[in-house]
C-alpha cells in the first residue's frame, strides 16, 4: 500500500531537481506522475510521464489540461514547482528581468490552478503544494522580482486554501518555502557563497531535494488531512 496509490498528480518543472525528486517519490507511493516541463526528464521512472509545456502560455495549460482530462478523468495532485530566477539589484534590473520572472513563477502557478483548482473544487478532492522560498519569506539582495513572487505565492496558497474549500470540497492548499537546497539552480552561485548560507543555517549545511520531497509527499497525502493554507519552511532553520 503506497500513500498516493490511485492518485494523479501534476509537477510542473518536474524534469529535474527539486521536481524530480518529488515526481519519484510520489510515484514510488503508487501515484501516476505527469512531469510538466519545458526541459526533457533528466531520469526515468515507473509511473513518471514528461509532457513538454511551458506553464506562460495560456493556450498550451488548457491543451494540457485537457489532455490530462481526457486520459486520466481527474488531478488529485497538484505541485506548482517550476521557477527560475534572473538576478540583479533593483536599480540595474531590467524589465525583461522583472517581467520573465513575474511571467513564470506567478502568472505560470495562476495559469495552471485556475483550471486545476475548480477541478478538484467540482471532484471534492484534492492537494495543491505551491512552492515558494525562504526569499518570498525574508527577502534577499538582488532579488526584488524572485521574492515578489515568492512572497506572492504565499498569498496565493491561502486565497486557494479558502476558495476551493468554500462550498465544502476536501481540497487543501500549502506552500513549502524551501531554504537553498543542492540543484541546478544554484550551480551559478559561487561557492563561497553557498558556504555563507549553509553557515546562516542552524543545520550548518545546505538542503537536500530528497528533504523538500519528504514534505511534499506528506502535504501531498492524507497524513496531512487537516493542514491547508499553510506554509513549511523547510530550511535548516536558516534567517536570511
Ligand atoms: P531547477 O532549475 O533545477 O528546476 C526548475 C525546473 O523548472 C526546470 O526543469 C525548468 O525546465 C522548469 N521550468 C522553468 N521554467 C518553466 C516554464 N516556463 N514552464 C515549465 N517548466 C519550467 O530548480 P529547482 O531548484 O529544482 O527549483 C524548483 C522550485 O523550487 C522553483 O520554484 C524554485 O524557485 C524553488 N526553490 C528552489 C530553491 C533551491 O535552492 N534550489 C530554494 C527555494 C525555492
Amino acid at each position: 500500500m503506497g500513500k498516493l496509490d490511485h492518485k494523479v498528480a501534476v509537477i510542473t518543472g518536474g524534469a529535474r531537481g527539486l521536481g524530480q525528486a518529488m515526481a519519484v517519490s510520489f510515484a514510488k507511493e503508487g501515484a501516476t506522475v505527469i512531469a510538466a516541463d519545458m526541459s526533457e526528464l533528466t531520469y526515468t521512472e515507473k509511473n513518471v510521464f514528461g509532457y513538454h509545456l511551458n506553464i506562460t502560455d495560456v493556450d498550451a495549460v488548457k491543451a494540457f489540461f485537457d489532455e490530462v482530462v481526457a486520459k486520466y478523468g481527474k488531478i488529485d495532485i497538484l505541485v506548482n514547482n517550476a521557477g527560475i530566477t534572473k538576478d540583479s539589484m533593483t536599480r540595474k534590473m531590467t524589465d525583461e528581468q522583472w517581467d520573465a520572472v513575474i511571467n513564470v513563477n506567478l502568472k505560470g502557478v495562476f495559469n495552471m490552478t485556475r483550471l486545476i483548482g475548480p477541478l478538484m473544487e467540482v471532484n471534492g478532492y484534492g492537494s495543491i503544494i505551491n512552492i515558494s522560498s525562504v526569499v518570498g519569506v525574508f527577502g534577499n539582495i538582488g532579488q526584488a522580482n524572485y521574492a515578489a513572487t515568492k512572497a506572492g505565492v504565499l498569498g496565493l496558497t491561502k486565497t486557494w486554501a479558502k476558495e476551493f474549500a468554500r462550498k465544502g470540497a476536501n481540497v487543501r492548499v500549502n506552500a513549502i518555502a524551501p531554504g537553498y537546497t543542492m540543484t541546478d539552480m544554484l550551480k551559478s552561485v559561487p561557492q563561497d557563497l553557498l558556504d555563507d548560507f549553509a553557515k546562516l543555517t542552524m543545520l550548518k549545511r545546505l538542503g537536500q531535494p530528497e528533504e523538500i520531497a519528504s514534505v511534499a509527499l506528506f502535504l501531498a497525502s492524507d497524513d496531512a488531512s487537516y493542514i491547508t493554507g499553510q506554509t513549511i519552511c523547510v530550511d535548516g532553520g536558516m534567517r536570511l
